[in-house]
């Protein structure tokens, strides 16, 4: 997760609930603690926060307008799936599910997989022939290969020319997966499954369902920048801004409509540097290196795994072809920002973005 969105407490955009004020002010009320004291006035109902430490990030969760036990139930409910989660589809930590059916994907067995995992098999696949192969999640050996799967990446120089020709040329891709019913087999050995570029932004999607079903309507939550809401900020839309992905301010900011997610990737937060030249952690299938050109993409969609495969999508695409890609995987809402600082847009998202700084960006607006 590259691209930290922050909820508007944290960003300095308007509170939500500061639009509340206003109106107690025309109800006579001078002081919120007047207010609380006089007949017609009603406290502003609070937010409840909590932070889960998961997926190697801050999880920031806000329920808005839920009695407090009713949230933190609901809330500990989410933390239970994500460890789960964390767990069970974690790329390389023993341990998990998806590091065993690594292996036996490798050894060319058949394996039954559980309903838990299933789901994201065959939508990572759908969503990768859709995005050409840009994202690929099947290349876990490539992505070991360049040191990614560790905490730390390693210090030093790239891995050796030949090892990546040689993953290359075996042309690991999600077409190799046989599934039928629960059964997973891969046609080919070099097939390692890595769902870093995507299982973030379904289990986002899997905790509003969760939080929805235990009766709170309004959240959001937010890791570390990707995020997914439900509901409303009271009187308005929930409000995001979108860190930008060269300096520490905020690009831009977002109104995020009930059920939508917001997920970005970048090429700036997680890389590994040899002599000065940095080497993110998305790497280019086609090639088989990091990518180099652009800076980050966002993707608003109502599927966080749609969202989230997409913006790793995007950022291999680059500025020449986000829109083809995009077109593919039927997005409406894509921002991309290239390392000049130019920023892509395709129309809709053009109508619905509020830069920073009220203008000042070079923006080009897509076909779509
Ligand atoms: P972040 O996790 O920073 O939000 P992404 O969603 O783009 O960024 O996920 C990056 C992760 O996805 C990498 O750490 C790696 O595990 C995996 N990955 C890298 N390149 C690709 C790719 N081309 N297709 C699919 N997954 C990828
Ligand atoms: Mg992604």
């Amino acid at each position: 997760m590259s691209q930290l969105a922050q909820t508007e407490a944290g960003t300095g955009w308007p509170l939500a609930a500061s639009h509340l004020w206003p109106r107690l002010r025309a109800a006579g009320c001078a002081l919120p603690l007047a207010c609380l004291l006089l007949a017609g006035c009603t406290a502003p109902p609070a937010d409840y926060h909590q932070s889960l430490f998961i997926f190697g990030t801050l999880v920031d969760i806000t329920v808005y307008d839920a009695p407090e036990d009713q949230a933190a139930t609901a809330v500990a409910a989410v933390d239970d799936d994500f460890q789960r989660m964390h767990r069970e589809w974690h790329a390389w930590k023993p341990g998990g599910e998806l590091v065993a059916l690594n292996q036996r994907l490798a050894s060319g067995e058949t394996t039954t997989v559980s309903d838990f995992l299933l789901p994201l098999l065959l939508q990572a696949r759908t969503l990768s022939i859709q995005s050409d192969g840009l994202f690929n999640p099947a290349i876990g050996r490539l992505i070991a290969l360049w040191g990614f799967h560790s905490d730390e990446p390693p210090p030093g120089p790239p891995p050796p020319v030949e090892a990546i020709e040689t993953l290359l040329a075996g042309k690991p891709d999600m077409q190799a997966l046989v599934i039928e019913g629960n059964q997973v087999a891969s046609d080919n050995p070099l097939v390692q499954l890595d769902l870093g570029g995507f299982a973030k932004g379904y289990a986002l999607n899997q905790a509003i369902a969760r939080l929805r079903s235990l009766g709170v309507g309004n959240a959001i939550v937010n890791a570390g920048g990707d995020l997914c809401v439900t509901g409303r900020h009271g009187d308005r839309p929930w409000q995001v801004g979108i860190r930008h992905p060269q300096g520490e301010g905020v690009i831009a900011a977002l109104a995020v409509a009930d059920g939508e997610c917001v997920l970005t990737s970048g090429n700036y937060e997680r890389y590994r540097e040899y002599q000065e030249v940095r080497y993110a952690h998305i790497l280019d299938p086609r090639t088989g290196w990091p990518v180099r050109h652009v800076a980050s993409a966002t993707v608003i969609h109502v599927d966080g795994g749609v969202a989230d495969a997409a913006a790793t999508a995007l950022t291999v695409a680059g500025p020449d072809d986000w829109q083809q890609i995009a077109r593919g995987m039927g997005l409406r809402y894509v921002m991309l920002v290239d390392e000049k600082g130019t920023v892509y847009l395709s129309p809709a998202m053009a109508e619905r973005i509020r830069f920073a700084d009220g203008q000042g960006h070079n923006t080009v607006t897509g076909k779509m």
